[in-house]
C-alpha cells in the first residue's frame, strides 16, 4: 500500500489483480473512508483493517466487473453506501447513491466534484477531490480507455474536461498500463523530450516495484498522446507527418486512438 498526503485526506493506494488500482480515501478530519473502484472485496478489507477504520462508502467510475466486483460484499461487510452514476444506475451493483454533475456527492464537508467522461463506457463519471483526480479508465498514464461503448468525439471531449483541471493535480487512475502506453507514444511523437524522459522514469520506477501512478495533468498534457491532440501545433506536425487531409484535434484523435487499437 502507497499513500499521497492531501491537504484535506490522505490517498491510499492498493494494486490488485493484474495491473489494477483500488484507492482508499481516508479524510483527516471526519471518519469518511471512501474507496474507489473496488475490483476485489478482500483487499479492501485488509487495508480497513490495516488503517483501524471502518468503510463509508464505495465510489465507481463506471460499471465493469473490475471495478464494481468487491462492491456487495463490502457493503455486506461494513454497511457502506454505494455512489455511482445516476444515468448507470441500473449497472451499478449495489448502487445507493446516485450521483451527476450537478449533484455530487455530499460527504462530510468534502470537496467533490462529478464529470461525466463517457467513452470507454456511457455511463463513466470521474470524481475530483480537491487536487486529486479519479478517472477510472478514461485517462491512464501515458494514455486513455478503449471505446468500447462511446464515439471518438466524446471520448475526446472528456479527456479535455479532465485537461482543464489544474496541472497540479494527481492522476489516479485504475489500471498500471503506463510503460506500454509510453511505448506506443513513442511511436506517435517521437521527438518528445519529456515524453522520453517520463519512459526513463517511469521504467526506473516499474524496475524498483513502485507504481507510475498518480501521475500529474501537467506531465499527462506534456506526454500523453491521447491529449497531445489538444494542442494545435502537435496536431499540425503530426498531420503533415501522417499524411492527414485534416489537422483538427478530432481527426487526428481518432487517427491516434485505432492506431493504439491495433499496435
Ligand atoms: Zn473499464
Ligand atoms: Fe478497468
Amino acid at each position: 500500500m502507497w499513500s499521497y498526503r492531501h491537504q484535506s485526506f490522505t490517498v491510499h493506494q492498493l494494486a490488485v489483480l493484474r495491473d489494477n488500482y483500488i484507492y482508499l480515501i481516508e479524510a483527516h478530519k471526519s471518519d469518511t473512508l471512501i474507496v474507489v473502484d473496488p475490483a476485489v472485496a478482500v483487499d479492501v478489507k485488509i487495508a480497513c483493517k490495516t488503517l483501524g477504520k471502518k468503510l463509508t462508502h464505495v465510489f465507481n467510475t463506471h460499471h465493469h466487473w473490475d471495478h464494481t466486483d468487491g462492491n456487495l460484499s463490502l457493503k455486506q461487510a461494513f454497511d457502506c453506501l454505494i455512489v455511482g452514476a445516476q444515468h448507470d444506475a441500473k449497472r451499478i451493483p449495489g448502487i445507493d447513491i446516485k450521483v451527476n454533475e450537478q449533484q455530487p456527492p455530499d460527504i462530510a464537508g468534502l470537496n467533490i466534484q462529478v464529470i461525466d467522461v463517457p467513452g470507454h463506457t456511457l455511463g463513466h463519471i470521474a470524481f475530483v477531490l480537491d487536487d486529486a483526480l479519479f478517472c477510472g479508465d478514461t485517462l491512464f498514464g501515458g494514455g486513455c480507455g478503449r471505446l468500447f461503448e462511446g464515439t471518438p468525439a466524446q471520448m475526446l471531449h472528456s479527456l479535455d474536461q479532465l485537461a482543464a483541471l489544474d496541472g497540479n493535480s494527481k492522476i489516479y487512475c485504475a489500471h498500471e498500463y503506463t510503460l506500454a502506453n509510453l511505448a506506443f507514444a513513442q511511436t506517435i511523437d517521437p521527438d518528445n523530450n519529456a515524453l522520453n524522459k517520463r519512459i526513463q522514469n517511469d521504467q526506473a520506477r516499474r524496475q524498483q516495484q513502485q507504481p507510475t501512478i498518480p501521475s500529474s495533468m501537467a506531465v499527462e498534457l506534456a506526454t500523453n498522446p491521447m491529449l497531445r491532440p489538444l494542442h494545435n501545433d502537435f496536431c499540425l506536425a503530426y498531420a503533415k507527418r501522417n499524411q492527414l487531409e485534416k489537422h483538427d484535434a478530432l481527426t487526428v484523435f481518432s487517427d491516434i486512438r485505432l492506431k493504439k487499437d491495433h499496435w
